[in-house]
């Protein structure tokens, strides 16, 4: 790997010539951005629910079997409150904004924490793929409209008891056919793509094609393996195919690359990705980055 200042000179030349810039976004990101899921921000936040039910961090929290609707909400109001509702807008996104305002953008992300709208991106720029937490649902997709979550989850919150249980008058229930509601999370078949998702995801892949044979600047940050067919393997396989297209990862420990070799994919280390490199520049178009994605931003923002 080239030293970190090239790479960041070159990451600065590439978006400079640049008509395009996608930037796709996992988890990594928002936990770079200080929204950790674990730790001691998850101790601070959920020291009851760690106690009651031995609980370790907010990713497998979200996976507890709760006995109760009253529990479960007990869990998932804090959780939302927590990382989005009671969240503000970050540094670090706040920077992204400002690295690519000027040009010709677009986002794509897994996340759900709605925080490249509340950091500047406009909503029409950003395809949120798996949902978002200020949103309920029918649980039984009954019906595709999305309802904002943000006043009922507050009561919801200001209601958890010494037991950790909402009050039973504020389960939330679908208006139309009475089931239960959700949050609009992406977890099961009944996952609500609504009207606006259709248009995001429209939106996102005119983008893709208009930039096509233009110069374009991938930027993925935190994208890992629950995921990977969602952004990573998809914009792996972009950059691959268009040759004026840069490819720049920022993920701490997973740089490695899925590549077609014979016919069947292969995750590439890094080391020796310059050795599979036989049909094009790939290598050169390709900017592994295992570094704090902040202080690089700051870098590239000077
Ligand atoms: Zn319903």
């Amino acid at each position: 790997m080239k030293s970190l200042s090239e790479r960041i000179e070159e990451i600065r030349e590439r978006i400079c010539d640049a008509d395009y810039i996608i930037i796709g976004a996992g988890a990594g990101l928002s936990t770079a951005a200080g929204i950790d899921y674990g730790g001691e921000r998850f101790k601070k936040y959920f020291s009851d629910y760690i106690e009651k039910y031995d609980m370790t961090d907010m990713y497998t929290a979200g996976f507890y079997p709760f006995k109760t609707e009253e529990e479960k909400w007990g869990y998932w109001s804090k959780h939302i409150y927590t990382n989005c509702i009671d969240m503000g807008s970050t540094r670090l996104y706040e920077k992204l904004y400002e690295l690519v305002k000027d040009k010709k953008y677009f986002v794509i992300t897994t996340n759900v924490d709605y925080q490249f709208m509340k950091s500047g991106f406009p909503s029409h720029k950003v395809f949120a793929t798996q949902g978002s937490y200020n949103y309920f649902q029918c649980s039984k997709a009954c019906h595709s409209e999305l309802y904002d979550n943000t006043e009922i989850i507050k009561k919801m919150v200001d209601s958890i008891d010494d037991d950790l249980r909402i009050s039973t008058d504020l389960i939330p229930y679908c208006p139309r056919c009475g089931e239960l509601m959700d949050t609009n999370l992406r977890k099961d078949n009944y996952f609500v793509e609504d009207t606006r998702w259709h248009m995001q995801n429209n939106a996102y892949k005119s983008f893709v094609n208009e930039a096509r044979n233009h110069k374009t600047v991938l930027l993925e940050f935190g994208i890992g393996f629950n995921t990977p067919a969602i952004i990573r393997f998809p914009f792996e396989s972009l950059t691959f195919n268009n040759l004026d297209w840069t490819l720049v990862r920022f993920n701490r420990s997973r740089l490695e690359v899925a590549l077609e070799y014979h016919k069947t994919y292969r995750l590439v280390p890094l080391e020796i990705l310059e050795e599979y490199d036989v049909s094009n520049n790939f290598v050169e178009r390709y900017i592994p980055v295992s570094e704090d994605i902040e202080s690089v931003v700051d870098e590239l923002l000077k």
